[in-house]
């Protein structure tokens, strides 16, 4: 089968390699679409120890069920499906808890297996999500950013929070402006330092929009709430200066999550956090409840994808990815492949 293969540091190829068979409990899905992650970018362009070559990257994806392995009993062939990005034990502490996104035992597709960056891929039947007929395989690609963007809002103590801003308008921070949406927030509030991107967080509901090369985004958030800050306010970038900043940008007793993962030291203000009780939560990966509220939120067209998602063939991506390792692209946040 074809493949888009991480032979080595910087090299990325189409090659031809074995079709996977799968082990007990697992079956192969035929890939229909699969989203290419910001992590995988940064992994390539940092030469990430978390993802070293040779490997097949890609956790976002859909597919068909083609092959069921031993022991699978639920599944069927022809059975279309969105697959977990990460595979838990399914024993430990964290996973009998539910938090199966925490195992210490956890394996990352693409990561940690040979990921969907091809025709076919084995996955655990365990770690399948059936899709409805009316999700598209672009939809379907994208179920497992969204339930990225689902976690941070479940992760929320405040039920409808007038005030949400979003800083970074990438893929996550695009998602998570449109789940504030359905989820009951009033204004949503967009920053990042490229228009391009803020013309897209404007086409799928947020206003106003702020780009903090020009604009200081804690006095804009201060005047729009009448001196108070937002209710919430969500990191999608991850650097030291952006988590800062949303800290500083939120209300006392506002809630701020932190998704993007570019930098580790930070440094916020002390006495913002202590005085005004402000909180600070990580956001990681999903469950299997997000990855089904992202499917229903999909399947009831409460989420935009036109103004800001490209597809390409799957033989495009060695270039696709050369041109997201040179510069984030202006007219659009998301690249799927499709093999
Ligand atoms: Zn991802
Ligand atoms: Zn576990």
């Amino acid at each position: 089968m074809k493949a888009l293969v991480y032979p080595a540091w910087d090299t990325l190829e189409i090659r031809e390699v074995d079709p996977p068979s799968p082990a007990p409990g697992e079956v192969i899905v035929r890939v229909a679409a699969v989203g290419i992650c910001g992590s995988e970018v940064e992994a390539v362009a940092s030469r990430s120890p978390r993802r070293p070559p040779p490997l097949i990257m890609g956790h976002e994806f859909c597919g068909e069920v083609e092959e069921v392995g031993p022991g699978v009993g639920e599944v069927v062939r022809g059975e279309r499906v969105v697959s977990s990005s990460i595979i838990s034990c399914g024993r430990c502490a964290e996973c009998r808890t539910g938090a199966t996104h925490l195992c210490p035992r956890r394996e990352v597709l693409g990561m940690n297996r040979p990921g969907a960056f091809a025709e076919r891929v084995a996955v655990p039947a365990a770690a399948l999500h059936p899709l409805p007929e009316r999700v598209s395989p672009l939809q379907g690609a994208l179920v497992e950013p969204l339930a990225n963007a689902v976690h941070v809002w479940a992760l929320l103590g405040q039920r409808f929070p007038e005030v949400v801003v979003v800083i970074g308008c990438g893929a996550i921070g695009l998602m998570a402006i449109q789940v504030a949406r359905a989820g009951g927030a009033l204004t949503l509030v967009a920053a990042d330092t490229s228009d391009a991107r803020l013309a897209m967080a404007h086409a799928v509901g947020a206003e106003p929009v702020l780009n903090p090369a020009r604009q200081d985004l804690q006095a804009e958030v201060r005047e729009l709430t009448r001196g108070r800050g937002a209710d919430v306010v969500i990191d999608a970038v991850g650097t030291a200066a952006t988590r800062r900043a949303a800290v500083v940008a939120a209300r006392p007793g506002g809630e701020v999550v932190w998704i993007g993962l570019h930098g580790d030291a930070t440094e916020v203000p002390g006495r913002d956090v202590v005085l005004g009780e402000r909180r600070i939560t990580g956001s990681y990966a999903v469950t299997a409840r997000d990855l089904e509220t992202a499917i229903g939120l999909f399947a009831h067209g409460r989420i935009e994808i036109e103004p800001w998602v490209r597809p390409f063939a799957l033989a495009e991506g060695p270039r696709v990815f050369r041109e997201l390792l040179a510069a984030p692209p202006s007219d659009y946040a998301k690249a799927l492949l499709l093999p």
